[in-house]
């Protein structure tokens, strides 16, 4: 066994940071990667943007960056380290966009690769009978989207974010509301092009080397790169033929016919509810009716009246009247957030629809909050929020995010002890709950999930407020995430850490559960000497 199984222990203290920033790496001139020949090209002075992330509490410097120009700069250079064998310390991480919350894809002395920088070959749609985009693995996932809706395409599962990218959110799963319908992003994907720890590319579908390819799914980037992804795609518009103009009619200029494709229109809706067992009971509901809204999720306030007035002023509220009378006097409300997406020639049905669906629910009635909008628009978002807080300052900072998996079961239990004795206000940042249904999801990716055919996604979106109190600091709201931990997997069993952060065999062994011994054979098999994602923190380079 080459590998260690034992995440080094280097943190926060052994950073290589100073006082006033990221210092650079001194690479010597017979540095082996200075050896390769490239499309693309190395950078060994000024790394310090490689070794930061949405998370903004871990520092690693790498000794260099690639900035490769295609797929075979890529494995060029995973060769090369390959063949330096143990005894060298080069590791390599590809870089998405950076977005990791605890250095996830940083490379403490060893190399990043940017991703992001193989576009050469672009995104190509293949419209049909079943639609799907073959795209570079660091291409967003908002450029997807605009590329794909050209076609009148677009995939169907989706994060919540959509500027991270394709190879990113693969290595985990991406998750958002959709995934009750269609299942996380890995269950949407056809076919990857990964290039392994050894070097060589290979590609794999659930057909043509399928151990890989589920390994790669949902696999934290341990078993390959991936530098191309194929994502099945369904219908986002209506496809709408022109008559052509009566001058060009009149001479005969018959091409002048053409199709537009007018981007599906998406009824989004939020509602209030005052028990936790009302709106998960609606929930599930929602999740298991034939016909249901195209995206689910939910949030819990707590204290926060501030967040209630916000969305109230870009919402209508669909009983204005009533609406005014509604007032939070500041205890825990749940907020059920829905959408559908319809085309503008069958808006009554889609009407109609939503309205015998909301007819089942039990909000509220004074908090039904509707609002129409693109399909876009409601895709990207979280983006017009990202603008706000950059604009205030507030996008740069720390992210002490925790992610949770919770049986449903358990969710009661948790939703009890969390909301009503550890999270005592939720001005921190927004708290996301919703369940999906684990039938529709593929059990065979590396994706380690409760093992209960329901359970609840639960996200603590957390940002520390600058210059305020102690209580919403970073180190407050860590102690509060680590009393949650605490709570999920001492007092109650079955939960996983999604986006998981592990600093113990242990604890990864424990995460992966059956799933270890097959996550250590993959190991052994793609990449031998535990070159890649070496800030998983779940093997360590044998040196
Ligand atoms: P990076 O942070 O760059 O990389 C993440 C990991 O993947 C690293 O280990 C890296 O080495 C590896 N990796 C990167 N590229 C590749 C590749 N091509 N091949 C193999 N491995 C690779 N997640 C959800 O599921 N749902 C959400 O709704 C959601 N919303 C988010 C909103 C925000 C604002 C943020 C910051 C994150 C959100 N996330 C969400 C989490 C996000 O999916 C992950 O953090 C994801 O890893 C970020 O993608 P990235 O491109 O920035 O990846």
């Amino acid at each position: 066994l080459l590998l260690s199984c034992t995440p080094d222990s280097t943190d926060l203290s052994s950073c290589h940071t100073s006082s006033n920033g990221l210092r650079s790496s001194s690479v010597p001139s017979d540095f082996p990667l200075r050896r390769l020949t490239l499309d693309g090209h190395f950078e060994f002075e000024d790394l310090s943007h490689a070794a930061r992330d949405f998370g903004g509490r871990y520092h690693y410097l790498p000794s260099a960056i690639l900035h490769p120009n295609s797929v075979a700069d890529i494995s060029a250079t995973v060769k090369l380290v390959f063949e330096l064998g143990p005894s060298s310390q080069l590791t390599v991480a590809a870089r998405g966009h950076g977005h990791s919350l605890q250095g996830q894809a940083q490379a403490h002395k060893g190399l990043v690769i940017c991703m992001e920088s193989v576009r050469s070959q672009g995104m190509r749609v293949h419209a049909g009978k079943d639609p799907f985009v073959d795209t570079p693995g660091g291409e967003l996932w908002i450029n997807v989207l605009h590329e794909t809706l050209k076609h009148g395409l677009a995939p169907r599962s989706w994060t919540d974010y959509l500027h991270l990218t394709v190879g990113g959110t693969l290595s985990n799963a991406g998750i958002s509301g959709q995934a009750f319908l269609h299942g996380p992003q890995i269950n949407n994907i056809l076919e990857l092009d990964v290039i392994t720890g050894r070097g060589d590319i290979l590609t794999c579908s659930d057909k043509q080397n399928s151990d890989l390819f589920y390994g790669v799914l949902g696999g934290l980037g341990q078993f390959g790169i991936i530098t191309r992804a194929r994502i099945s795609l369904g219908p986002a518009a209506e496809r709408v033929k022109h008559i052509p103009q009566k001058e060009n009619f009149r001479r005969g200029l018959k091409r002048n016919i053409y199709m537009t494709c007018y981007t599906f229109q998406v009824m989004w809706i939020k509602m209030l509810y005052h028990e936790f067992s009302t709106f998960s009971r609606d929930q599930e509901h929602l999740m298991s009716s034939g016909e249901t809204f195209d995206y689910m999720e939910g949030f819990v306030m707590i204290n926060r009246t501030g967040l209630l007035d916000n969305w109230r002023s870009s919402f209508s509220p669909k009983d204005p009247v009533r609406a005014d009378q509604f007032i939070s006097d500041g205890k825990i409300l749940y907020c059920l957030e829905v959408a559908k997406y319809f085309d503008r020639h069958e808006q009554d049905v889609a009407e109609r629809g939503v309205e015998r669906l909301l007819s089942e629910l039990n909000y509220i009635p004074a908090t039904l909050f509707l609002s129409e909008v693109s399909l876009v628009e409601f895709l990207d978002r979280v983006h017009i929020s990202e603008m706000k807080l950059r604009e205030k300052g507030l996008w740069e900072i720390p992210h002490p995010w925790l992610n949770i998996l919770v049986p449903r079961r358990k969710i009661h239990g948790f939703a009890e002890q969390v909301f009503g004795q550890i999270v005592t206000d939720s001005n921190n940042g927004p708290i996301l709950i919703y369940p999906v249904n684990q039938s529709r999801w593929n059990n065979e990716t590396s994706l380690v999930t409760p093992d209960e055919d329901v359970f609840y996604i639960v996200a603590f979106l957390s940002s520390p407020i600058p210059s305020a109190s102690t209580r919403d600091s970073v180190e407050h709201i860590l102690a509060r995430n680590q009393r949650i931990v605490n709570y999920c997997f001492r007092m109650i069993t079955g939960c996983k850490q999604y986006l998981p952060h592990y600093s113990t065999q242990e604890e990864w062994r424990a995460h992966f559960g059956p799933k270890w011994e097959v996550m250590m054979r993959r190991k052994l098999l793609y990449d031998p000497l535990a070159i890649l994602a070496p800030r998983q923190r779940i093997f360590q380079k044998r040196r």
